[in-house]
């Protein structure tokens, strides 16, 4: 074995640690995001090294390409200047590039869109607008872009009305909202909705889940959903919300911003801005389903 093997060898375990070790505790996923983009950079790298098989590969990879150029331990030899940088360069993080989605994933899904409040109950109010109609207007939008991908969307309401029978409780009104996903077998519910604070100041958008799959889902619409409207990223939450709570889907309730922030309130009532909000909502869903 050459002096610039053994080199190697131990350099690449002194790496191997280092990226290995603290990562694994919490984010094994990225740590095996990085190796499988360090093994498969060196398999295409096409290595020009004499040695077989994948860690000879590797040896050489990282020696030719990364830690000679680096450490410049062997003079110029085989180096070119802008070698080290491909090793830093890792696979963009998941849902960061809409134009690469896979929409046909949403072939056949059945999928229950669930606008807020409605008919006696406006929801929030504020700034001369009313929530029931944002969540509405946001959810016909969302209904169809999903139904053109090929989405089976069911609306718990289209119009300005409640969803359970005239006299009913709220908790019949939010149940009669579960029946619809649970008796239709639905693959995701979404559920939408805009927020209210008495601090005018606040604004915002953010998605709350309630168990299991569904921090994947609310972490994929939150992105999509902050990366299309530009709106202030209050992030994902779990919370007990009694549509979450009993419904056993994947599932997430949008609050897509503040309807008592008066700027946000009027981008609220915007229909550029409300589409912008639904093909959020939709983007999110198809990066779901690319990855479920
Ligand atoms: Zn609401």
């Amino acid at each position: 074995m050459s002096i610039k093997k053994v080199i190697t060898h131990i350099l690449l375990l002194l790496m191997i640690f280092s990226i290995v070790v603290p990562v694994s505790t919490g984010y094994a996923a990225s740590s095996d995001d990085i190796l499988g983009n360090l093994a498969s950079s060196t398999i295409s790298s096409g290595s020009n090294s004499g040695g077989s098989g994948l860690f000879d590969k590797l040896f050489s990879f990282l020696f030719d390409q990364v830690l000679g150029p680096v450490l410049n331990i062997f003079g110029n030899k085989n180096t070119s200047t802008s070698a080290p940088v491909k090793i830093t360069t890792l696979p963009p993080t998941s849902g960061s590039t809409g134009s690469v989605l896979n929409e046909g994933v949403l072939k056949g899904k059945v999928i229950v869109v669930d606008p807020g409040h409605g008919g006696s109950n406006p929801g929030a109010v504020g700034n001369d607008t009313r929530e029931s109609d944002n969540n509405l207007a946001v959810g016909l939008k969302l209904r169809d872009k999903l139904v053109q991908s090929g989405a089976k969307v069911i609306l718990t309401r289209d119009s300005d009305r409640n969803v359970a029978s005239k006299g009913s409780s709220l908790g019949q009104e939010l149940q009669a909202r579960v029946d619809i996903a649970e008796q239709n077998n639905a693959d995701l519910f979404i559920s939408v909705h805009t927020n209210s604070n008495p601090d005018s100041n606040i604004d915002g958008a953010m998605t709350f889940y309630h168990g299991g799959d569904s921090a994947a889902l609310a972490t994929a619409v939150q992105k999509a959903l902050i990366k299309q409207t530009g709106a202030v990223d209050k992030g994902t939450s779990t919370a007990t919300f009694y549509v979450l709570r009993n419904t056993t889907m994947p599932r997430v309730l949008i609050e897509m911003g503040f309807i008592s922030n008066p700027a946000e309130a009027a981008r609220l009532n915007d229909n550029s801005y409300r589409n912008n909000i639904a093909h959020g909502i939709y983007s999110g869903i198809v990066e779901y389903f690319n990855n479920h």
